[in-house]
Order: C-alpha cells, then structure tokens, then sequence
C-alpha cells in the first residue's frame, strides 16, 4: 500500500512534537530524526522510561486510594511495583539495531559481573529495562531532542492563519507547562497557570495506556470502609503483612501481585470473571503450592461489616484490602481534535492501523496503542512509517479510503465477537506485517517469534518458573540465541567506547 515519492522529489523536513519519552515515543523520535525531521520531544517526568521509570509513591500516601485513581489523569504515571520482571525475554524486548544486552562490564573496564545496579538476567527487573531505555536515548543522540519535566495539557488545530501555505494542511499548537505545578494544580487553576504555546506541522502521541485506572463497578463498593485500591497503586507488600487481600482480576498483574503478597498476606483471595477460564495448569499450580491462595468467581457485594461474598454464595469473613487489578484506561485529556478522535470503549479512533486519523493524517498519529505486539519493535515500525510519509517517501491512501478500511476492520471484529474494548488487541499476523506493508521495515527474526510463543506456553504452564526456565524449544532457537549472545557481546565492548556507542549497532544477520 505504501508509494515511494518520485525520484527526485526531495523529502520534507517538518517540525514535529513527540509527546512521551517512554519507549514508544523514543522509538518514534529516533525514526523521525533520521528521516531529517526537527523533533521536540516533550515529557513530563524528569528522565526517559515511562513505565519503566519505577516511582515508590504508594497508597500509603494517597488519602483515598481509589478516588485517586478514579480522578482523570492521575498524577502518577507509571504502575509499575518493585518486585516486577519481564513477562518476555530480553532477547526479544531489543530495538532492531540496539540489542537489550546485558551491560556486564563497567566502563572502567574490571570484570565480568561487576556493572553494580544492573540486572543480567534473561527476564530482568523494571530497572533494567529503564536503564536500557536509558542508554538508547544517549545512543540514537536524543539527548538534546527532549524536554523533561513538561506536561503537555492541551494539542489542538491551529487556528486558521497558522494553517495552510503552500503544500502544508495543517499544523498543531501544542500548549505545555512545567510538570511540578501541574500536579499541583487544580482544573480551576490550569486556566491561569503558565503555559507555553508552540505551533508544529505535526504531532505524534506516545504518551501510554497504563496509567489510568479502570475500575470495575460492584455493589458496596462505596461503602467499603476498609483499604480498596488499584494496582496502580501497589508498589510493596510490606503494608499488607498478615492482612486479607482480595485481588480482583486474574490476569498478569493480578496473578504477578498475589504471588508477591502470598509471602506477608495471611489470605490472599483472587476474584475471576470465569473460574474455568482462570484456572490454567499455572493457577493449579499456583493453588497446590500455596495454601493461603484461594480462587473465587466475581464479587457479588462487599459489605460494611468487611465480608465480601462471591457468586457462588462463598464468604470472605474480615477482607483489610480489596485490590482491584481490573487493567487501565486509554486516557487523552489533553487532545482536542473537534471531535474527531474520540476515546469510546477504550477504543481510541478512528485511527487508520491503530496509527493515522483519517481526517486528520499525517499531521497527528499515535505510537503505541496497540496492545500483545512485540516491543519496541512495533513502536519503531510505526515510527518509521510515520517519519516516511512526514517527509513524503510514503503516501497514505485517501481519507475515505482509510475510513473504509478502519470501518471494515470494527467490522470485522465485531463479527468476531470481539468487545469494543479490546480493539487495540492487535493479532500477531497484523502486527507483524505492518512494518513490511507500509515502510519496508524489517520482519521480526522467526526465532524471535517462535521463542516468543514457548514462553507464552510456559507462562501459562508455570507462572512462578518460566522466567528462570532453560528449556528454549528447537535446536534453531537455541543456536539463534548463542548467536545472538556473541552479537550482544560486540554491543557491550561498543558500549566502553563512546564513539562507538553513539553509532549503536549491532546488526543481527540471524
Ligand atoms: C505493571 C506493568 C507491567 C508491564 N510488563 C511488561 C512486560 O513485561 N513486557 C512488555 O513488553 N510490556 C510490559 N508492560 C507494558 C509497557 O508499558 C510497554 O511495554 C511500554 O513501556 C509502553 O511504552 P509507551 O512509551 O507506549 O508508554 P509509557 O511507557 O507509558 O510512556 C509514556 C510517556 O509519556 C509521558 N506522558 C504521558 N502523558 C503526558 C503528557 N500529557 N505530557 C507529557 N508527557 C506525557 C509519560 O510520562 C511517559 O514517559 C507493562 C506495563 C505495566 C503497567
């Protein structure tokens, strides 16, 4: 579908805001650079990462825990707890052309193993990944492109004079301010607060889907008196030491965080939408191991007394804590597109491949919202793909076009059964074409994909072990991986080098 510009068409440079500086939007902010645009890139915390930028705020430190969480946006962005690791290995979490290595020799040039506060293993800690992040951003040179501890509060259409000229449709006025306020700020006192207003040809939004709570609604809720909070919220379990917790959600977060509280906890009770869809050979497991683990269907009420009660009339007598790991919302507060990009459902759009509003394209477009795909190398496919038709190496079919296609694909999945909610659920075959529909980015390595699916398999089969697991499926993935190893090893001498570094290569020919 992609159109290569005529020879001798010279590409556009244009002025172009990334909102985030989490994975997607570095992702994007390098495609855009090497495609000659001039890239600002605004982000609200005081360093990269996004979620992976851990931040110890707890419950502890919000008077009412869930009204937090059901104030739109919430003030703290990333969800992430101390004790999290990896769901996939490193081996597949690298950018195409920076492997995530593991960083085993200091610059100082001592030993193997002596990197302090670095983590080698195959499914690291959420540190890792930050500090990763970290050295791209200096890597692909994005260190003067980004501009920390700035909250974008308001993106919307310039108005008319600013708009047009020769060749150029539309441009953006991006309203920012300094983050420390913000969170200080009430919505009455944003309007008088100071704002700096820019105008850009075009902006990408990469600010992320795991912040904003989604809670779910249950009778009594309101008049729980006791501790109820998102895990959000949930950093450590220290505070819940002998309590009851009742964790709503099994999925990964649910099941991840009452492995973590089963330690401290005297009770942990995990509340799921389907018994028989929950209980996989993992949660068998998980339920065998651990006998103050019990599995329950939905709440039917919580009570003032502190009882809660199941569907199936069961009975926690005396719950301390109700912890909903319910998932997040898309949450864009800051968008003002006259109505055409809408958040429904958790349905962000319309947006042609998850990516370009129709009516609206190229000038605004969206890195990351698709969830199940393979990062980052999904955010830097789309980032190319946008950087390309920016400059105009790429065309986009026409707006009714586009529009014909997202209809199709609603309809599609609707006719699938699928909910609304869960449109950005991308399946694997889509995710992986993209790259090579639109801007001639390289396919995912087969062996990537095929040791994506064993430990999907073993994650499923044993959630306490897969990530300490050795067996990798077929002798070619095991050969790809040691390749992959010695590939790595080049990365980590580049890295004593800084000349070296800034050119960030290791090419995988595997
Ligand atoms: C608990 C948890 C565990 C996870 N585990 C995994 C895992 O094991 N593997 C995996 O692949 N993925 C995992 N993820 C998903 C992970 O978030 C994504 O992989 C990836 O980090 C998303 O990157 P992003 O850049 O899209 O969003 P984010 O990382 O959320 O970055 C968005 C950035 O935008 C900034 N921002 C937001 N709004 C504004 C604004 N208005 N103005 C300025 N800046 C703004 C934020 O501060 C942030 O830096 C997990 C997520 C959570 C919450």
């Amino acid at each position: 579908m992609a159109a290569c510009v005529d020879v001798g068409n010279p590409l556009v440079s244009r002025k172009v805001c990334v909102i985030g500086a989490g994975m997607a939007g570095l992702a994007a902010a390098r495609e855009l650079r090497r495609e000659g645009h001039a890239v600002t890139v605004l982000e609200q915390g005081g360093d990269v990462g996004g979620q992976w930028l851990y931040d110890p705020w707890t419950d502890d430190d919000a008077e009412d825990p869930l009204a937090a969480a059901a104030a739109e946006p919430v003030r703290v962005h990333s969800s992430m707890y101390a004790s999290l690791r990896l769901l996939g290995p490193r081996e597949v979490m690298g950018f195409s052309d920076f492997q995530f290595v593991p960083a085993r020799k200091s610059r100082g040039g001592a030993g193997a193993g002596d990197n302090p506060g670095r983590d080698p293993r195959r499914f690291p800690g959420h540190r890792e990944v930050y500090l990763y992040l970290r050295d791209f951003y200096r890597a692909a040179g994005l260190t003067d492109a980004v501009r920390f501890n700035t909250r974008v509060v308001r993106v919307a259409m310039a108005p008319p004079p600013c708009r047009g000229g020769p060749g150029d449709a539309l441009k953006w006025l991006v309203r920012s301010m300094d983050a420390g306020l913000w969170k200080q700020c009430t919505d009455d006192q944003m309007a008088e607060a100071q704002c700096v207003e820019e105008v850009f040809d075009a902006v990408v939004v990469a600010t992320g889907h795991y912040s904003q709570p989604k809670l779910p609604s249950i009778q009594g809720m309101g008049d729980w008196k006791r501790r109820q909070l998102h895990s959000h919220w949930y950093r450590v379990p220290d505070p819940f030491r002998d309590e009851v917790v009742v964790l709503v959600g099994c999925g990964d977060s649910g099941m991840d965080i009452a492995l973590d509280l089963l330690a401290v906890a005297r009770e942990v009770h995990l509340s799921a939408k389907s018994v028989e869809a929950a209980m996989t050979p993992a949660m068998s497991k998980m339920l065998a191991r651990h006998a103050n683990l019990h599995l329950h269907p939905q709440i039917e009420r919580l009570c003032d007394d502190g009882r809660v009660v199941f569907a199936d009339d069961v009975v926690v007598f005396a719950a301390d804590t109700i912890m909903y790991c319910t998932g997040y919302s898309y949450s864009l507060p800051f968008l003002d597109t006259e109505g055409k990009v809408t958040v429904d459902d958790n349905r962000v759009g319309p947006l042609f491949e998850h990516t370009f509003p129709p009516s609206l394209a190229p000038s605004l477009s969206f890195v990351g919202i698709p969830r199940k795909v393979m990062v980052p190398w999904f955010f830097e496919a789309q980032g190319r793909w946008i950087a390309g038709v920016l400059s105009g190496r790429w065309t986009l079919p026409s707006e009714e076009e586009m529009m014909r296609s997202v209809e199709e694909f609603y309809r599609a999945r609707e006719l699938a059964g699928v909910p609304k909610a869960y449109t950005h659920d991308v399946e694997p075959h889509k995710m992986y074409e993209l790259g090579e529909k639109y801007c001639d980015f390289p396919r995912t390595e087969d062996w990537k994909r095929e040791l994506m699916a064993i430990v999907s398999r073993n994650t499923s089969d044993d959630m306490e072990t897969f990530r300490d697991r050795d067996d990798d499926g077929s002798d070619h993935v095991r050969r790809c991986l040691q390749e992959w190893h010695a590939l790595a090893e080049h990365q980590t001498q580049d890295e004593e080098d800084p000349a070296a570094a800034a050119q960030a290569t290791v090419h995988s020919s595997l």
